[in-house]
């Protein structure tokens, strides 16, 4: 039995100038890379003691082999100490606590004490605490009498002593180092450091190891180094030449500022964006990539390396929409298909199949490798195909590419959902991009202009039928966030069924046309109304009634639709839950693809347009709009008038201004709402309010706003008051209040708008976009903390939730154990879930 032990607890501390040269296999002196002949120099950055890159080579130190040997690291002894970047604050508040002479802690016994106390428990105290002591800095060390300096630190490593007001004399890093030196094992408590303060000064540089910096063999075969290696160089180049100056006897100011120049190389080889300097750059005006940055951030190691993959089997490309495959379906061009594959075990059904695809290799549906039963693989290539082909046994397995019913994962980014990935059956297509049903869009929030998805392929029988199980399209019909349908006809689907179910009569030539391949027409009718041909979509039992959004009422009896015009609450609600809770979710599957097919194919047929001339409004109505808008000006006006002389009726809690700007608004969107409902009314053409009304596109603010007026523009939730002394813009006078001076844009957009009012509009119109820009900023960012801290959760067999620890988070999923997707089902049988929980 071998001994166990846990580990309590990891320490860390900051290596000593004597531990880095223990550490250290090799000093490295020489700034040269390479000698000429192609050699590692020894004592060089590429000291073939600092680690094994080269196939066939044994290490000197450890004896290991290429991907044995990790690196060893070795160390540049620096002429003169410089700090230590990461430390260069601590140092400066160590400074400030300690006598320069002595080194003894400016603390009283009494602060001493209290500190003490107040350290593990009162942090807030403490570090009042601390403040205080290094306010006070006028009394002399109680210890050795050296009368006190005011120390000034400039960021990223400048320390200064301040004399009288303006005179500062900068302070020695040889200085800080013995200064350091001499503060006491006992007082580093009261400093709040666990380690000795003299290894913030850094004497010794550790080099990494050549694992870490690797060359570069560029194809004309010259060498590239890596960026660590570069700013290596110049630390050993700057080194050399603060030894020769001091040999040469130069003055002391001359050594200084080469020294400036060391501390600056080694600051930049650990972070190279200090703020205060500048970074240091390549040759070709690119900043360095140094230790800091190959960690922090996006592309850091944690985030990109370690938390994130790169991954096989997945593609990338542009989507496109194509309403005639299924929901469920993805199409994939052949292109892709013929680099992604699967692994299919080859039994007596398969096996001469799977044969023709081994002799078509690269050319689709071919296959690309073969792993025989004792896990030898071997890449199909023309010249064994034929052999690999014959020697195909049952138990093989073969990697054939992807084909029509193989099932991959299909997302779109930012994944914030759990609908952001689902799993679809593939179909291949020609072209390059990728095809989706246009009602598959919400879920993914995806649309058609350039947005790019990713496919994963599945890559064994547990992974699929756990994909089919918990992914499917199908299956996330309903939406875990609000419960409704987030897969359904929208849009043009809207329209289509709208119009389908308003068409009294239906001769049985064209009733053909739109159901042909759907659904079949009953043999015996000659003419149909358009909600019989909507009713053979429905299954024969269905029985539903709701209310639609014209507050109409929709009938269905005996899966016919007897009352009512379908409409986005059929098409993406009620008829959708109803189907998806009583039928089961492919049913709903299959009524989506059904209806948005024929809705399409009654667009082609009828038509449902919409122009320019679908703004125009009948009679007197612009003149009514004008009259309405004119008549709010004109009380506006008056309320202003009011406000000057003081007349104005105040509102509570708010300043006479403020009370102003309430009655304007109030005024202004009573003038518009009028506005809007006699745009409504009077339009020539309903069809943009037939697409409000029944939600398939715009809303009848987007009616009022083209047809009668735009209206008022506001950033940040007010009227618009800024830009210049006074006014908004020069083609008004001074305190001018009026509507059209501050964003009231009177005129519609089929009008056009006045140079004024367009201006206006890209104000209010900007703040939008901002907003936006800023949102997916925040959100991403909240994102990645949510993930970071949940992503441990667990629903164990109990149903409560548990951390990696099996501490309990929540007794039940989500306090009350319920699916929002599944939520209707459960309401349904509200009786038998009260009985299940108690
Ligand atoms: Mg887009
Ligand atoms: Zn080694
Ligand atoms: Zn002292």
């Amino acid at each position: 039995m071998s001994l166990q032990k846990k580990i309590g607890s990891v320490q860390f501390e900051l290596a000593s100038e004597d531990l880095i040269r223990k550490l250290s296999v090799a000093e490295i002196k020489d700034p040269t890379t390479y000698s000429d002949d192609g050699y590692p120099v020894v004592g060089g950055l590429m000291d073939p003691r600092l680690g094994v890159i080269d196939p066939g080579i044994k290490c000197k130190i450890c004896n290991g082999r290429m991907s044995e040997c990790l690196g060893h690291i070795g160390h540049i002894e620096l002429i003169r100490p410089v700090v230590h970047i990461g430390y260069a604050k601590e140092i400066f508040r160590i400074l400030e606590l300690t006598c320069r002479k002595c080194g003894k802690l400016k603390f009283t016994e009494d602060e001493k004490k209290k500190f003490k106390e107040a350290v593990d428990n009162n942090k807030d105290l403490a570090m009042k605490i601390e403040s205080e002591v290094k306010k006070r800095n006028e009394e002399s060390c109680r210890h050795c009498g050296e009368e006190p300096m005011k120390i000034k630190f400039v960021k990223p490593y400048s320390y200064y002593y301040l004399v009288g007001k303006e005179e500062e004399y900068p302070i020695l890093i040889t200085d800080i180092e013995e200064w350091l030196k001499k503060i006491k094992d006992e007082d580093m408590e009261y400093l709040r450091i666990r380690v000795r303060p003299e290894n913030m000064i850094l004497r010794a540089l550790p080099v990494m190891s050549i694992l870490s910096r690797p060359s570069i063999t560029l194809e004309s075969s010259t060498r590239s180094e890596d960026d660590l290696t570069h700013k290596l160089v110049d630390i050993l180049r700057i080194n050399e030449r603060i030894k020769a100056t001091i040999d040469s006897g130069a003055p002391q100011i001359i050594i200084e500022d080469l020294w400036n120049l060391l501390q600056y190389h080694v600051a930049t080889y650990f972070d190279n964006e200090l703020s205060g300097v500048p970074p240091a750059r390549h040759r070709s005006g690119r900043p360095l990539k140094t230790i800091c940055q190959r960690l922090k951030g996006k592309e850091g190691r944690f985030r990109n390396n370690l938390s994130g993959k790169r991954v096989n089997f997945s593609a990338r490309t542009v989507i496109s929409p194509d309403p005639n495959i299924d929901i469920d379906e993805l199409g994939v061009p052949e292109l892709i298909a013929k680099e992604m594959s699967v692994p299919e075990r080859a039994n007596e059904y398969n096996i001469e199949i799977l044969r023709k695809y081994i002799l078509n290799g690269g050319n689709y549906p071919g296959a690309s490798k073969i792993v025989t039963g004792d896990g030898k693989s071997k890449r199909i290539l023309e010249i064994n195909k034929e052999e690999l082909a014959k020697g195909l046994n049952a138990g093989d397995l073969v990697e054939r590419h992807i084909m029509n019913g193989d099932i991959v994962i299909f997302n779109r980014q930012p994944s914030l959902h759990i609908v952001s990935m689902m799993c679809h059956k593939v179909r291949i297509m020609k072209g390059r991009t990728f095809r989706i049903n246009p009602a598959v869009c919400a879920p993914y929030n995806a649309d058609f202009d350039g947005d790019e998805m990713n496919m994963h392929v599945c890559q064994s029988e547990e992974a699929v039928v756990e994909e089919e199980v918990l992914m499917k399209i199908n299956q996330h019909i309903i939406s875990p966030r609000y419960g409704g349908p987030i897969i359904g006809g929208r849009h043009d689907h809207v329209s289509g069924t709208y119009l389908l179910s308003n068409k009294e009569k239906i001769s049985r030539e064209t009733a053909l046309q739109i159901t042909g391949g759907i659904v079949e027409l009953p043999e015996e009718k000659a003419d149909f109304t358009g909600k019989e041909i909507f009713s053979l979509l429905l299954p024969k039992d269905i029985n539903v009634a709701y209310v639609n959004k014209f507050n109409e009422k929709i009938i269905i009896e005996d899966g016919k639709l007897k009352e009512g015009s379908i409409d986005a609450e059929s098409m993406a609600g009620e008829l959708i839950m109803e189907l998806f809770n009583k039928y089961g979710a492919d049913a709903a599957a299959d009524f989506i693809n059904k209806s948005t097919r024929m809705a399409i194919r009654v667009l082609e047929i009828y038509g449902l347009t919409l122009g320019i001339d679908s703004t125009d409004m009948k009679g007197d109505a612009v003149q009514k709009i004008n009259n309405l808008l004119d008549e709010a000006e004109n009380k506006i006006a008056e309320y202003i008038i009011q406000k000057e002389k003081g007349e104005l009726k105040p509102i509570v809690g708010k300043s006479l201004e403020d009370a102003l700007e309430d009655y304007i608004m109030i005024e202004l969107s009573k003038a518009r709402d009028k506005c809007g409902k006699i745009a409504a009314s009077s339009l020539v053409d309903t069809t943009p309010i037939i697409m409000a009304k029944t939600g398939a596109r715009g809303s009848l603010l987007n009616v009022t706003q083209m047809s009668a007026t735009v209206g008022q523009q506001a950033v940040r939730g007010k009227r618009i008051k800024r830009g210049y002394i006074d006014r908004t813009l020069s083609s008004f006078k001074r305190h001018d209040f009026s509507p059209s001076a501050c964003g009231f844009v009177r005129s519609s957009f089929k009008d056009g708008i006045s140079p004024t009012e367009y201006f206006f509009h890209a104000m209010g119109g900007r703040e939008t976009l901002v907003d936006t820009a800023i949102r997916t900023g925040r959100s991403g960012y909240l994102q990645r903390r949510l993930i970071n801290s949940l992503l441990d959760l667990k629903v164990d067999e109990n149903r409560a939730v548990r951390d990696s620890g099996g501490n309990i988070i929540q007794f039940l999923y989500g306090e009350d154990g319920v699916d929002v997707s599944r939520k209707t089902l459960l309401y349904k049988k509200e009786k038998d879930v009260f009985e299940w929980f108690s």
